[in-house]
């Protein structure tokens, strides 16, 4: 979208633009992952339970703290919109903003799925991707987004008119409603900012625009988590397909996604979910 400038630049307006950006979360000091921990819990890890995901549909299901879980396309490029939240607290949920502030607009192996305020701990670390090879490509843009939000049927009828049901948002609306026997008008108010599973996207350099292309994803790709507290997820296979034309109808090509749940080779006896935020909460007088 074109900006209109209405103001004239000051006489040091370079000079001012010269200023070097600055990393804003230097994340020397953020606790790392263990990698020790991931291989033992990799190691032997058994598949305990699976979900198909039916096209334009999500499902939700339950991961135990320290189990791992994985998404897995099948029959075909399919992007999914994941949502997290703690099992026994659904104000606990994942927080992809500050996600995106610490880690990167895409995250992939290494990176961590981090919770709300005022709990702000990592929900789910990621142990592997077979899309870490994409990198960043010559527009720019990454794989597993943490940019967008959701397609959901509110920002449709803003924008065409029209009413459609099957968008991320409703089908995460849905599916949380069935997993906790709620009405679907109160899971809607659980459901959050995404993970955009497989969702090839960035910004335009011109204008800086939010941009999608088609999924590199393949039948047999998958990223896999490791749960690091007691999990509740929801997945939505998006009704936009592979995402490399539109959303939020029935015009793409869409696919089911295969969501897999192991149990950990080994633990480490010592091992505990991490613990909510130390801030004390006070806020200043
Ligand atoms: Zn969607």
């Amino acid at each position: 979208m074109a900006r209109s400038v209405g103001s004239q630049a000051p006489a040091d307006a370079a000079a001012r633009r010269r200023a070097p950006a600055v990393v804003v979360y230097p994340v020397d000091t953020l606790p790392q992952p263990d990698p020790a921990l991931y291989a033992a819990a990799r190691t032997g890890m058994t598949k305990v339970s699976e979900v198909i995901v039916p096209p334009r549909e999500a499902r939700a299901s339950s991961v135990p703290a320290g189990h791992l879980f994985r998404i897995v396309s099948i029959e075909g490029p399919q992007v999914g919109d994941l949502n997290l939240w703690n099992a026994h607290d659904l104000s606990e949920r994942f927080f992809s903003g500050k996600t995106r502030a610490l880690h990167a607009t895409h995250v992939s192996t290494g990176g961590r799925l981090w919770s709300t305020l005022p709990y702000l701990r990592p929900l789910a670390t990621i142990t592997h991707d077979t899309l870490d090879w994409y990198g960043w490509d010559e527009d720019g843009a990454g794989v597993h987004d943490v940019i967008g939000t959701r397609c959901d049927p509110y920002t449709n009828k803003l924008l065409k008119g029209t009413e459609y049901h099957h968008c991320c948002h409703s089908n995460l609306s849905r599916a949380l409603a069935a997993a906790r026997a709620m009405p679907v008008t109160e899971a809607e108010l659980h459901v959050h900012d995404v993970l955009n599973v497989f969702m090839c996207t960035g910004f335009t350099r011109d204008t800086h625009q939010y941009f999608m292309k088609a999924s590199p994803v393949r039948p047999g790709d998958f990223i896999e988590f490791f749960a690091e507290i007691d999990l509740l997820g929801a997945l939505s296979a998006c009704p936009g397909g592979d995402c490399g034309a539109g959303h939020s109808d029935d015009s793409a090509p869409c696919h089911p996604l295969l969501v897999e749940i192991y149990r950990p080779g080994s633990l480490p006896e010592s091992w505990r979910p991490p613990v909510p935020s130390a801030y004390s909460r006070a806020h200043g007088p």
